[in-house]
């Protein structure tokens, strides 16, 4: 799709039953008591954009700005250039989605909960994706500190931002360019092949698919994608929003199991708010495990390397 190489070198291979013998780098048990995202308000977190509570009256889920953002509230689109250079002012949204339980990690929620995150994402998304400055939403979640995450509250983080990522852009291209050879979605193909197949699946319902990609960037990859041709995220249905979370949800916890609460991150790919029609993109989303580290190799050539077939990954995943 994107003309991306990747390696799958089984000769260094684990059985895959080793990958879960990885030795976690300890993160700093916050304890609830002095946790940012337990007690937002006393912690001086800024005002909540959107809050959801439970019958009870307590919050189960509450959205509110990153105290430090990436990007910064203003409407300016402003430019600059300095000799060879160009570049752009940094602005945009930089949002958290919390859940209210500092413990309950996806990997052991129920699919109501998940379900419920998905509504959050759908809802900042179109809020946001009408901002003049804005021309694609991230939707992002990091898990461990090998991925990035620095505080162990169960979170995601929402960046709506002026450009569009190269990766995405790749996506795309690559998209518009098997449609107009195939006259058939690329990601509808991928989706039919493996449901056919069924050597790569993790998981499926009726609606959704969650396999181990073909190329797999890392041992253990794992996509979630509707089985119908849906470009676009921020239209999903309250019903596809279960159906989603259940295989969404399954496909964690089954990389949890497998891999003993390996790090990992996710992300959404969707088609860009920058009101332009992408009718023959489909968004997915993809999760990658940390099970190995970006070396010289990786960064000299953009080519990462993976140690397990994805045959034999899904084989795992499937019955665990
Ligand atoms: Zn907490
Ligand atoms: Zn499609
Ligand atoms: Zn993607």
């Amino acid at each position: 799709m994107t003309g991306d190489w990747v390696v799958i070198a089984t000769g260094r291979s684990k059985r895959p039953e080793d990958f879960a013998k990885h030795q976690r780098q300890a993160v700093e048990e916050i304890p609830e008591k002095l946790c940012f995202f337990c007690y937002p308000e006393e912690t001086d977190q800024e005002d909540d954009v959107l809050i959801y509570k439970t019958k009870e009256g307590d919050w189960s889920l509450r959205v509110f700005p990153n105290k430090y953002p990436a990007f910064a509230r203003s409407q300016a689109m402003e430019h600059f250039e300095e000799g060879p250079y160009f570049g752009m002012a940094g602005i945009g949204y930089h949002e958290l989605i919390v859940t209210a339980d500092h413990y309950n990690q996806i990997a052991n929620m129920d699919k109501e909960l998940v379900a419920e995150i998905l509504d959050a994402y759908q809802d900042r998304y179109i809020d946001l994706m009408g901002k003049k400055s804005v021309n694609y939403i991230e939707i992002f979640h990091n898990h461990g500190r090998e991925a990035g995450a620095s505080i162990v509250h169960p979170h995601s983080q929402l960046m709506a931002i002026p450009v569009i990522s190269p990766y995405v852009q790749g996506e795309l291209d690559g998209a518009e360019n098997y449609y107009r050879a195939n006259k058939e979605c690329v990601y509808c193909t991928i989706a039919s092949w493996e449901i056919e197949k069924k050597k790569r699946i993790v998981f499926e319902n009726d609606d959704f698919v969650a396999f181990c990609p073909f190329s797999s960037r890392a041992s253990f990859e794992v996509w979630v994608m509707p089985k119908k041709h849906k470009p676009y995220f921020e239209r999903i249905t309250d019903k596809e929003k279960i159906d989603c979370a259940e295989v969404f949800q399954k496909a964690i916890e089954k990389i949890y199991k497998a891999l003993n609460d390996p790090a990992y991150n996710f992300y959404l790919h969707t088609s860009p708010c920058d009101g332009k029609d992408y009718p023959h993109y489909h968004w997915h989303i993809e999760i990658l495990p940390r099970t190995a580290n970006w070396a010289g190799f990786e960064l000299s050539t953009g080519i990462e390397i993976s140690t397990i077939e994805p045959e034999a990954a899904a084989k795992y995943l499937r019955k665990i």
